[in-house]
């Protein structure tokens, strides 16, 4: 399969990695635009959020707490936690994995959401998108 995620797993490119278990690999994220940009990937090829089992959702998340908690201890303040789902959301490498942007307080970062002009009805949006 022609994955970049899945041949930085089995060690054909290489990574800075972060951490690693039997089931969960970190590394840094190669854009180098965040200090510590970190991206949080399962060893197993899953595409993407939706189409992953809860299992292996589950993993990854997890790891991604932990690092975040090591990088508080670490001196950082706070942590922004990214998942793009599919092209629609901007994703662009099709193996799950969630970015972690460690945050400091003055830090200039900004994670921004960029909306069209519209304005939408809380009420129906609601109605619309109740799961239960
Ligand atoms: P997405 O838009 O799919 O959520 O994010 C993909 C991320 O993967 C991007 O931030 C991009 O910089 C990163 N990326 C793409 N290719 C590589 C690579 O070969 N190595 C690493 N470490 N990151 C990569
Ligand atoms: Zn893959």
């Amino acid at each position: 399969m022609d994955c970049i995620f899945c041949k930085i797993i089995k060690g054909d490119i290489p990574c800075y990695k972060i951490y690693e278990d039997d089931d969960v690999l970190a590394m840094l994220d190669i854009a180098n635009d965040v200090e510590g940009h970190t991206l949080v990937l399962p060893k197993k090829h899953v595409t993407d959020l939706n189409d992953s089992d809860e299992e292996t959702f589950d993993k990854v998340m997890n790891v991604t707490k932990r690092i975040s908690d090591h990088y508080l201890d670490l001196g950082f303040e706070g942590v922004n936690v990214v998942i793009n789902s599919k092209s629609a959301a901007g994703q662009e490498v099709k193996h799950l994995h969630a970015h972690i942007f460690p945050r400091r307080s003055g830090d200039e970062v900004k994670i921004q959401l960029v909306k069209p002009d519209k304005n939408f009805s809380l009420e129906e949006v609601a109605k619309k998108l109740r799961l239960n």
